[in-house]
């Protein structure tokens, strides 16, 4: 009976010892799994806490990070030979994808039709942060936007490819021939001349606007018109200036109106003004003179010429060939009648219209 007991006492104690073994055995892979488990959470935490990063990085940054770690992208390296390549979001169609750039304000907005607010963390943009300044995104009414600020007057080049689009920003003259900055006068609290209750700012910006159509109705994709105000708003004379300088105009007009400082004074007809020193260069005379007769024989106002004019601002600011036109005289009752209609200004827009195909035909 003892020998029984002791027997099964030994068998009990060997099978203790081989649960012992095995639970040896095995115990490395319990830490194994403990260490998956932690691992797994460890990345969760680090995922929510880099999305709550991600979250305060700038628009320039997040540019920035997406370069610095691809793989946030889906791929381990992209290639494209464009400087920025943009998501077209899911739902949405390349082509209702747009994009204004308004290069008075160096800022390109490219407007995302359906997207969301999470847009940027959700589709990762790549490349190159060459020549911005600042990138904005927000999302009004389903409606994405994406500002991006530049460092000077560029365009931009798009190509699609369905799946994403990309872009490039080019110095003007890359996508045009021939560069045209128009300019009307004063606006917003300048007013200019004021001659019975009409505001010059008002026929100055009424004559652009009328050229404006005729320009988009006729131009050709060679020629590129940048305007320095299209509203009643008052660039400075710097910002104005600016736009021509930074463009490498070929051609900046700035178009004005003119009034007799004494009231006696009876003079009426168009002058254009011109850069005397620096216009020898371009033959400044000349091309005033091209602009005094289209003008003239198109309005039926009298010629007074070409007149050089150092001393205003923009004219002596301008490093491009640059023009001032005073279309007509508001101290003159007569003129100023006319100055003040639709009629007239259309006139006046087809006549500087007519002076920029012979001062194109000049330059070739
Ligand atoms: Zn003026």
């Amino acid at each position: 009976m003892e020998d029984r007991i002791v027997r099964i006492s030994a068998i009990a104690t060997f099978c203790l010892m081989l649960v012992v073994c095995a639970l040896f055995f095995y115990l490395p892979d319990l830490h194994k799994y403990e260490d998956k488990v932690r691992q797994q959470y460890l990345k969760e935490a680090a995922l929510r806490d880099n999305i709550r990063r991600l979250d305060e990085l700038s628009g320039l940054e997040l540019l920035q990070y997406n370069n610095d770690y691809p793989s946030r992208t889906g791929e381990e390296e992209s290639e494209f030979s464009q400087q920025l390549r943009l998501v077209v979001p899911e739902g949405v169609s390349a082509e209702d994808i747009e994009i204004e750039n308004n290069i008075m304000h160096r800022t390109l907005t490219i407007t995302f039709p359906g997207a969301t607010e999470d847009y940027m963390y959700r589709y990762p943009m790549l490349g190159r942060p060459d020549h911005i300044l600042d990138l904005n995104y927000e999302c009004v009414d389903d409606t994405g936007r994406l500002e991006i600020v530049l460092d000077g007057a560029y365009e931009y080049l798009r190509e699609d490819d369905g799946e994403y689009f990309y872009l490039d920003f080019v110095k003007p003259h890359e996508k045009y021939d021939y560069i045209l900055v128009i300019d009307a006068g004063h606006g917003g609290k300048a007013s200019g001349a004021l001659r019975e209750e009409v505001l010059e700012k008002n026929l100055n910006l009424g004559m652009v606007l009328e050229l404006k159509k005729i320009l988009d109705e006729r131009k050709s994709d060679s020629l590129g018109v940048y305007y320095t105000r299209t509203e009643d708003v008052n660039p400075t004379l710097e910002e104005r200036v600016a736009l021509a300088n930074d463009t490498e105009a070929d051609l900046f007009i700035s178009i004005h109106n003119d009034a007799a400082k004494r009231q006696e004074d009876k003079a009426s007809g168009t002058t254009v003004l011109y850069q005397g020193e620096k216009g020898e260069a371009y033959d400044a005379k000349a091309l005033a003179e091209i602009f005094s007769e289209a003008v003239t024989e198109t309005v039926g106002s009298e010629n007074r010429g070409a007149v050089v004019a150092d001393d205003l601002y923009i004219i002596r600011h301008s490093d491009v060939p640059v023009l001032l036109i005073e279309v007509g005289f508001m101290s003159n009752p007569k003129e100023l009648k006319n100055l003040n209609t639709s009629e007239y200004q259309h006139l006046a827009a087809e006549g500087i219209y007519k002076g920029i195909l012979r001062a194109y035909a000049a330059s070739e």
